[in-house]
């Protein structure tokens, strides 16, 4: 049992994130004083939004600089604090050039120096740390031998390496190394958040990142021949969020918790958006043959290795746990998508 003193402020790190935004606005919402990380406090475009809600709530903001690779970045922001919420971690599947460098060592690293920090500073009595589902497999056919194909905590991504599938190896490695690091002290108990791809609006107006992609790639004609038999885990970018405050002040909460809402293919994604939009947007209609993945996917960042252990693979996820241990409901999708693709209209990105 952690209980948790709502009285004393509450770090989230990598306050810029699309996910740790929601966390600190609802922290916020609740009273909670905050404190969050960011890399360059003068990036005006990746900050606007925690300087708005830093005067919407007067004096439970404060903003603090820190790198995942910088050793003792995060000491100051911690001291002081009785819960750490970890979110930051590079997330980006393509356009990958060095693994090593843009992804495993800053996940690693970053989890590192801030497990570092949370063992100088006596206050600190629970760390939650966002991993990913992707800490629990890599492909969908590492489900093949699972009953029901159907995924739970007690798995671990055995599959990725730094050639295949490098940024669930870097969650895999980071959370990994968390678990080893809090298993050598007896302060402070651990809690990870696993959720599987997230969706839904942003509190910012930032629009890049690989949720914002996969969304535009729904509607705006690239998937207009078809979309590959594919199963993908979706959850809510609010959900998720309140996941990780759940998971903060939940006393008896333990563990490591699956965070996804339902496993869909992606034409059933594609359906849902199409129930609303109707024929407003080039939406997939259908799937490609697996051959045809395997000769186009290339095109679309596809290897042919991935191509073989997703494309038409039975998959899923079992999120039980997360709503008995934290009591987590989950919106629909339906919500979430239509609300996401609103808002990159409001955005004028579509
Ligand atoms: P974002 O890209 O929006 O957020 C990532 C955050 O990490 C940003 O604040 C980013 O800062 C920060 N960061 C990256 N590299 C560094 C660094 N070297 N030093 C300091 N901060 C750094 O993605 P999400 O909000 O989606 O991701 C947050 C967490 O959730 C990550 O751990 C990700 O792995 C995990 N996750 C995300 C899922 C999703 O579908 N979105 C699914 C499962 C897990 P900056 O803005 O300066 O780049």
């Amino acid at each position: 049992m952690t209980n948790i003193d709502k009285k004393a402020p509450v770090l989230v790190t990598g306050g810029s994130g699309y996910i740790a935004s929601w966390i600190i606005k609802y922290l916020l919402e609740d009273g909670i004083s905050v404190r969050t990380t960011v890399r360059n406090l003068r990036d005006l475009k990746k900050v606007e939004h925690l300087l708005e809600l830093s005067k919407k709530f007067p004096g439970k903001l404060e903003l603090f600089e820190a790198d995942l690779i910088a050793n003792g970045s995060f000491d100051q922001a911690v001291k002081g604090t009785e819960l750490v919420i970890h979110t930051a971690s590079p997330f980006f599947i393509s356009g990958i050039k060095d693994a090593q460098k843009q992804l495993v060592e800053p996940a690693l690293q970053g989890t590192r120096n801030v497990l570092e920090s949370v063992n100088k500073a006596d206050s600190v009595k629970r760390v939650v740390l966002t991993s990913s589902v992707a800490s629990i497999y890599g492909d969908n056919i590492d489900a093949a031998n699972v009953p029901g194909n159907k995924l739970t905590e007690e798995h671990w991504n055995t599959s990725s390496s730094l050639s295949h599938q490098p940024y669930p190896y870097s969650k895999t490695l980071a959370e990994k190394e968390a678990w080893e690091i809090n298993k050598n002290q007896n302060r402070w108990d651990l809690l990870v958040i696993n959720p599987s791809f997230v969706m839904g609006p942003s509190v910012s107006n930032r629009v890049d990142g690989t949720s914002v992609d996969f969304m535009l790639s729904m509607v705006n004609g690239k998937f207009k021949s078809g979309v590959p038999n594919t199963l993908i885990g979706f959850v809510d970018v609010r959900d998720v969020a309140k996941a990780h405050i759940l998971a903060g002040f939940t006393p008896s909460a333990k563990g490591r918790h699956i965070t996804s809402a339902q496993t869909l293919p992606m034409l059933g994604a594609a359906k849902i958006l199409r129930e609303k939009f109707g024929k407003k947007y080039p939406i997939p209609t259908g799937e490609l043959p697996k051959f045809l993945v395997y000769l186009v996917g290339p095109f679309f960042g596809l290897s042919w290795a991935n191509t073989s252990r997703n494309v038409g693979i039975p998959f899923d996820l079992d999120n039980s746990y997360s709503q008995k241990d934290l009591g987590l409901k989950y919106r629909p999708l339906s919500e979430t998508f239509v609300e996401h693709i609103e808002q990159l209209e409001a955005a004028k990105l579509i």
